[in-house]
């Protein structure tokens, strides 16, 4: 069964295809991925048992370089759904110019269940059931839901013994010690606080913001947007009870929220706020909202409510096609989250050239080389949109098979 996930995206590339008046078999090689690897990985439990995971690598377009994307621990994303992410990776390499094509990972798990020993056991064993198709010329994973840096620098070492060669680059968002970069961990929310002030002053609004979720997208752009001096007035959350949001009129105090989170709090536990309903936090007005959680929460219910001008989406696929479609017609702005959260592959990008040139940068390199390509990927998009009355989601998607599709010509592809 395709998911709405796939649907959702293969829409936009028909869409972009009918728009380039394309022929269909642009369609046919963009909607689908190269290659789907698919393994049962056996892995060695606390208890001595061996279990046995799915295993999955959506390989999806490599015309504009080696495969890139990250691999997540979930079991709330399906075969058809990783295919999903996999081809926005290509679109979102496309749209910032980094030189990679898209990829992405899954092992189907509850992570949560796992204890740290397993989940090295469930990383290694993925590593040794796809090697002979990763690498920094071939396809380059890197950390996305419940995988992190630690889990990077296990798949790293089981790389590197299973091919006795020293290749960091073959995965990205490693520890800064074994070659990680700086900045990495921050990347995506700094990519979207600088598109949050692009967009505000492009459109003249002021710094009211709502964010959906406070985990690293959602703490990170709260953190930047604070430093530059926008008010975060609401933030929602969910615990153990259900979705709930933080409120004040005035702004939260997002150094004191970080260090709450650091050291194990809930947003609740805030003192400075009020809790609202979270119906309450999507009928909000405010000048931004951000959702930064999980897919699919902005369906045709929530777009009713929205209050705001402006959506930039720092999660992939936050938008349903119903809810985009009320948005739209609201007049609502949405910054599309394959423009809008590539800061995490552009500075995925600067690590590997690191590697490859074993020269590292400081942290105030690299997001300002971040900052400059997001600004410049931006005003692409936003030009081509102008020139070409589309929104801004359609614009990226045209921009980038676009793209795609003279890469193809070139190869002879098409
Ligand atoms: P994360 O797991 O660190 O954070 C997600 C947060 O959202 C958690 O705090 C969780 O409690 C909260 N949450 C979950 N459901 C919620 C709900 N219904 N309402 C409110 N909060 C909710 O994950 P992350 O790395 O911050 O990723 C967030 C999103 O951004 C994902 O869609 C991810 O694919 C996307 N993304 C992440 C990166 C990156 O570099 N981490 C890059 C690009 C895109």
């Amino acid at each position: 069964m395709v998911s709405e996930t796939l649907e959702k995206v293969r829409l936009e590339l028909r869409k972009a295809v009918k728009f380039l008046n394309l022929s269909e078999n642009v369609y046919e090689k963009l909607s689908s991925p190269d290659r789907l690897i698919e393994t049962n990985l056996p892995v060695r439990m606390d208890n001595g048992e061996i279990k046995y995971y799915k295993a999955y690598r959506s390989q999806h377009d490599n015309t504009l370089g080696p495969y890139k994307g990250g691999i997540r621990f979930d079991n709330n994303t399906s075969k058809n759904d990783l295919v999903a992410l996999s081809i926005w990776m290509t679109i979102k390499t496309a749209i910032v110019g980094v030189p990679f094509g898209g990829a992405k990972g899954l092992i189907s798990v509850d992570a949560k269940k796992l204890s740290d020993n397993e989940k090295e056991n469930l990383s290694r064993e993925y590593v040794r059931s796809m090697y002979k198709y990763l690498g920094g010329n071939l396809d380059i994973p890197a950390p996305d839901i419940n995988t992190d840096s630690k889990v990077m620098a296990k798949m790293l070492d089981e790389y590197e013994i299973i091919t006795g060669m020293e290749d960091r680059s073959m995965i990205t968002g490693k520890p800064v010690l074994l070659g990680g970069s700086k900045g990495r961990t921050e990347a995506t929310g700094y990519g979207i606080a600088v598109i949050v002030e692009q967009v505000s002053k492009y459109l003249k609004s002021s710094k009211e913001v709502i964010v959906q979720g406070f985990g690293n997208v959602g703490s990170y752009t709260c953190k930047h947007l604070f430093d530059k001096g926008f008010k975060i007035i609401a933030i929602s959350g969910r615990d153990k009870d259900g979705e709930y949001a933080i409120y004040n009129k005035n702004g939260l105090n997002i150094d004191t929220l970080i260090k709450n989170k650091d050291n194990g709090k809930e947003l609740k536990d805030y003192l400075d706020k009020e809790i609202i309903k979270i119906d309450k936090f999507w009928q909000l007005k405010a000048d931004v909202l951000i959702p930064a959680a999980v897919s699919n929460v902005i369906d045709d219910k929530k777009a009713k409510l929205i209050n705001t001008p402006l959506i930039v989406e720092a999660a992939n696929g936050p938008t349903t096609n119903e809810g985009d479609k009320i948005l739209n017609e609201k007049g609502i702005k949405i910054i599309p989250d394959v423009l809008a959260n590539a800061g995490g592959v552009i500075v995925s990008y600067f690590e590997w050239v690191q590697n490859n040139q074993g020269l590292y940068w400081s942290r105030e390199e690299i997001l300002e080389k971040e900052e400059s390509i997001i600004i410049e990927s931006f005003n692409n998009i936003n030009n081509f949109r102008l020139d070409n009355n589309v929104s801004f989601r359609d614009s990226a998607y045209i921009y980038a098979v676009k793209k795609l599709y003279d890469a193809l010509l070139l190869k002879g592809y098409v």
